[in-house]
């Protein structure tokens, strides 16, 4: 929720705007002094648009500041909207929300955090999305600024996790002895800590065990308490890195053990008795096994929820519980990233952010150098030349399954005739994948050509590189006599020049003279051309592979100049 702040006429208008913007989450703060409402905003909101100057502002909260994870984010913008002001919080919400300000207000964002300024991953949400949290952030700023000022900084533990890029100072290649990223989920006390394993080590706690629990019923939650204790500690393991307790379906109302995940934050996940039976377990019981129809609870219901990691502490057992531990093997990820037709601002901010979250970016050269500022320093770069799909999606797909952070990038949306296909059809189960969408070329063409969509369309490659010339022929065909707006994606090259005018050949013998046709060279790109002609008109030898090409249905017209399909309500 952004509570939303404001003095003056033009400051309420602002806010009515956002408002109107992001209706789910803002929440205006009016009839009341604006002292009161920035405090109330503080209070109830986890971040505050504060449309007063930045020093009536600090002057307000200064008294109620925390710590700024906990604090909610805050950006003043002036009353002339030129400027939204990250003031408090900035890696917490308010550097983003500056920037979101910029789509709805038009004002530019002014961001102060060093690690944004260099476009550096912050230290202090690295992971955050994979649920790592830091076990010492009293050292964050100390070995923040040794990242950003270039110093050799040593990253241990880090390997398998899909994590975001830090530059190439942090490595594990850099002299042990000096500053250190540690990624670990061994309590502080234990062996390795004797071996200054843990010295001045800014300490990541990564999600990675599960426990796993079984025990008799009315058990108290104090023996549970002490058996998962003795077992973490046996293991000399973090609490801290405890993703979910884990357990048979039996037990889901079993008021001992879900106590325990409560006191501690830990999630509940149940398995049915048949799921756990079929785990390859260490120490099966036959006593339970006749009881709940599993011969292992704790030891397997860890290990199912580790899906597919390691048992690292074997099953101990009290009077009426016993307790296992499984260590998780980390999913890497590809992200399949649409960067949208050309232009900046066409580019989403998701498309960013996921981005900036892949330590691997894999793509054809062009388009990696359209994007190549917005990349974490780090960020190791796959690009290749034209012709070589199937290549960039192996690799894309092996460092994924590699553990890393991909994200394999095309233009438009990398969906449509580009590279998510021959990705998926190497992609086996063991990655997460994550698509994201981008403006593809005809949507880009129809804003610039008015409304040519408004009704049923088809997109068709005429590309015969991936098909058959003889299938090409009929989908078109097809969709001249379903009277479909067609959108002809790789219209014409040099050694293929004849075949849309065969294309709009048969559209023709369906459709009147006067069709529209409109087509758009190098849509949201620096030399965008709009052309709206008709089928009678058109001439072939005007577009190129740069071109996307739209032709109307028997009911699209030219209005006032705009390629227009009508909805069709009201049916002739
Ligand atoms: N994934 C892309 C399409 C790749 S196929 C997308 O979603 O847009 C390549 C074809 O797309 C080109 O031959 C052209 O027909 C069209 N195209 C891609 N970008 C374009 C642009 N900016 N302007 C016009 N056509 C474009």
């Amino acid at each position: 929720m952004i509570g939303v702040v404001a003095a003056t006429a033009s400051g309420r208008t602002a806010a009515e705007a956002l408002r109107a913007a992001w209706p789910d989450e803002v929440r205006l703060l009016t009839g009341q002094k604006a002292a009161d409402a920035l405090r109330e905003a503080w209070r109830t909101c986890d971040a505050v648009v504060s449309f007063l100057a930045v020093g009536a502002t600090v002057r307000v909260l200064a008294p109620l500041l925390g710590h700024k994870s906990t604090d909610p984010a805050v950006v003043c913008v002036d009353e002339s909207m030129a400027f939204a002001v990250a003031v408090l919080g900035g890696h917490h919400g308010a550097n983003l929300l500056a920037r979101r300000l910029t789509g709805v207000l038009g004002c530019t964002p002014v961001v102060t955090t060093a690690s944004d300024q260099s476009n550096v991953t912050p230290l202090d949400s690295w992971g955050a999305e994979l649920g790592f949290t830091v076990h010492n952030p009293d050292l964050l700023a100390h070995v923040g600024a040794a990242v950003l000022s270039g110093e050799p900084v040593r990253l241990d533990g880090a390997e398998g996790w899909p994590l975001p890029p830090l530059p190439p100072n942090v490595s594990p290649q850099a002299p042990a002895g000096g500053h250190r990223v540690l990624v670990t989920d061994q309590a502080e006390h234990s062996c390795m800590c004797h071996q200054g394993w843990f010295d001045g080590a800014l300490v990541y706690r990564p999600k990675s065990l599960v426990v796993g629990v079984g025990s008799a019923r009315g058990v108290a939650a104090g023996e549970v308490a002490a058996l998962v204790d003795a077992a973490l500690a046996s293991g000399e393991l973090a609490a801290e890195s405890v993703r979910c307790l884990a357990t048979a379906d039996l037990k889901a109302d079993e008021e001992g053990i879900l106590q325990v995940a409560r006191e501690r934050g830990w999630p509940v996940v149940t398995h049915p008795a048949a799921a756990l039976a079929a785990v390859d377990v260490p120490n099966p019981s036959e006593v339970v096994r006749a009881e709940v129809g599993t011969p292992s609870v704790a030891e397997a219901a860890a290990l199912l929820s580790a899906g597919g990691g390691a048992l690292v502490v074997p099953k101990h057992k009290s009077a009426n519980a016993t307790a296992a531990v499984a260590r998780l093997r980390p999913r890497g990820r590809l992200s399949i990233v649409g960067l949208g037709p050309g232009a900046r601002d066409l580019l989403t901010p998701r498309a960013v952010t996921a981005l900036q979250r892949s330590s691997v970016v894999v793509g054809l050269d062009q388009y990696v150098s359209q994007v190549r500022d917005l990349l974490r320093p780090g960020t190791r770069v796959l690009a290749s030349g034209l012709g070589q799909e199937e290549e960039r999606a192996r690799t894309a797909v092996e460092e994924a399954t590699a553990g890393h952070a991909v994200a394999l990038i095309g233009s438009g949306d990398a969906g449509v005739y580009a590279m998510a296909s021959p990705a998926l059809e190497f992609a086996g189960p063991g990655i997460d994948v994550e698509g994201v969408p981008g403006i593809t070329a005809a949507v880009a063409a129809s804003g610039l050509l008015g409304a040519p969509l408004g009704h049923d369309h088809a997109y068709i490659s005429l590309s015969d590189l991936h098909t058959p010339w003889e299938v090409i022929e009929r989908r078109v065909t097809a969709a001249a006599e379903g009277d479909f707006t067609v959108c002809f994606y790789n219209p014409r090259s040099r050694a293929r020049a004849w075949q849309l005018g065969r294309a709009l050949g048969i559209l023709a013998g369906h459709r009147p003279p006067s069709t529209p046709v409109g087509f758009v060279r190098n849509a949201a790109r620096t030399d965008e051309s709009v052309t709206l002609t008709t089928l009678a008109e058109f001439d072939p030898a005007a577009v190129d592979m740069f071109t996307v090409v739209v032709v109307g249905s028997s009911r699209s017209r030219t209005v006032a100049g705009r390629f227009v399909t009508p909805r069709g309500y009201r049916w002739a």
